[in-house]
């Protein structure tokens, strides 16, 4: 059976850092995960192609070859997912469909052949199981959540490692919260299960096998939904194979705020490698928080956790939602000052939404305010629902949140309040790589020279080189960093 797995094209936006990426010389920040994990479980014989349009193009030839076409994506995949199915009839080859969108809205596409919904270690050894039998259905689909023990090791030969800025690997699934807004606790449930030590590690050896040293984002819900279990077992299997081989990743995470408040976790994460996370902050307003029962963001000063994480050597990145029912006319100017405050330079900043399958979606539809489906890139400005506040008041409140985080002034002005409430972990080791002196170049030449806000630019490394030059290459990295962000705000309409 021959079988091409394709990853659709993520426009530019904050998360994709498209414009990051090219100081490093790479194609794409992060590879194709749920693909490469699904075609670790198909059969051995079977003849498996992966395309990533991200960092290259589908040719119809790949698409001749196939006898079926796996295809996944999310909301930002849509358009693109849609272009790949109709190229699929084009070319009389067969489309199976799986992955998060199609799982929360099966009926969103039309002309697919079979659909693999739900987690793939549940419903995907089943349509393997009738192809052989040459008997396969139209939906696979199952309410249970499996265990993550029999999640294989991801197949990386299918890809070049050199072509991404980043690898990825997932230790657990689920969130214990219940925010509105997210459709997580529908698809992976509200426990959350983890992988043990033993398979965290043979992930770890298979991408240091393949020859990856850099960062590791392990893209799970909440990373801590499980504390003691990460106490125990992970974290100290984590850390001693990361001693072992004299640190060759740097991991970064998802998280909830409330890692604020656990400092044994804090310093466990940092012994084992972690050196950022990245943390739904949502808002500062406690009304927003309680409207979309964000809960453990409640009642607490968001600032001092954002700074007791930065004191520990966690960068804090974070993401930024405006558009709730409850929001005030003010809260533009609130979301900035925090922002501002608290030295999150990677603030990803968006407008409501109502993903397909929340709580929220539910609402907007019984409450006659859905509009269709969200888009899903939180650079086109738009909502899928009529919001309480005028949209066009949102729309210019947000845009101007954008680009005054975004300026060169405030962004260089965070990135310095970051580098002195950030400590430094004294035991990881500081090792810069040929694209690392590449991108330092670039930086020197594009943010130093060509670009309009180079004064700020120096004044950071001037500052860094006299008061933490340890932190140079972390200053350069976010200045890096704040260049993509401006492209992205520099297009918004
Ligand atoms: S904490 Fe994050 S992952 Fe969990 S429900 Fe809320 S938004 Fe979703």
């Amino acid at each position: 059976m021959k079988i091409l797995l394709v990853q659709p094209r993520t426009p530019a936006t904050f998360w994709s850092f498209h414009h990051a990426v090219r100081f490093v010389g790479k194609k794409a920040s992060q590879p194709p995960l749920g693909l490469l994990t699904v075609a670790a479980m198909l059969p051995k014989d079977w003849h498996l192609k992966l395309v990533d349009m991200n960092v290259s193009r589908l040719r119809d030839k790949d698409l001749r070859f196939a006898d079926y076409v796996f295809l996944t994506g999310m909301n930002i995949h849509f358009e693109c997912m849609k272009d790949v199915i109709h190229r699929c009839h084009l070319t009389g080859t067969k489309v199976v469909l799986g992955g998060p969108l199609c799982t929360l809205d099966p009926g969103l596409f039309e002309g697919v052949d079979h659909y693999i919904l739900n987690e793939a270690e549940q419903t995907l050894p089943q349509f393997v199981a009738d192809v052989q039998n040459g008997t396969p259905c139209k939906v696979y689909t199952s309410n249970e959540f499996p265990s993550l023990a029999k999640t294989p090791v991801p197949m990386w030969s299918l890809i070049n490692l050199k072509k991404y800025a980043s690898m990825v690997m997932q230790y657990s699934r689920g969130c214990p919260y219940n925010c509105e807004f997210c459709g997580i606790s529908r698809l992976n449930g509200h426990v959350p299960r983890t992988k043990q030590s033993e398979n965290v590690v043979a992930e770890l050896d298979a991408l240091y096998s393949a020859g990856w040293r850099g960062g590791v984002f392990i893209v799970d819900d909440n990373f801590i939904g499980n504390r003691k279990k990460l106490k125990q077992h992970t974290l100290p299997a984590i850390q001693s194979w990361m001693k072992a081989r004299h640190y060759p990743f740097k991991f970064m995470t998802e998280v909830s705020i409330n890692l604020a408040d656990d400092a044994q976790l804090q310093q466990q994460m940092v012994q084992a490698g972690f050196d950022s996370v990245f943390i739904g902050i949502e808002t500062p307003s406690d009304d927003g928080l309680s409207e979309c029962g964000k809960k453990q963001n409640q009642h607490r000063d968001l600032v001092q956790s954002v700074k007791t994480l930065q004191h520990s050597g966690l960068v804090v990145s974070a993401g930024f939602i405006v558009g709730f029912d409850s929001d005030p006319l003010d809260i533009f100017d609130r979301q900035i000052r925090f922002i501002q405050e608290s030295g999150i330079a990677t603030a990803m900043v968006g407008l409501l939404n109502a993903p397909t399958g929340t709580q929220l979606y539910s609402r907007m539809k019984k409450e006659h305010r859905l509009l269709g489906i969200m888009s899903g890139d939180n650079m086109d400005a738009s909502m899928n629902f009529i919001p309480k506040m005028s949209f066009h008041q949102l729309k210019d409140g947000y845009n101007r949140i954008l680009r005054t985080i975004y300026s060169p002034r405030a962004y260089f002005l965070r990135v310095k309040t970051l580098l002195r409430d950030y400590r430094l972990p004294a035991h990881f080791p500081i090792k810069l790589r040929m694209h690392d002196i590449r991108a330092f170049v670039l930086a020197l030449w594009i943010l130093g020279i060509v670009e309009r806000g180079r004064a700020y630019f120096w004044k950071l490394v001037i500052y860094c080189m006299f008061t933490c030059p340890k932190k140079l290459p972390l200053a350069v990295t976010l200045a890096i960093y704040g260049f993509h962000f401006r492209c992205v705000t520099n297009s918004l309409s």
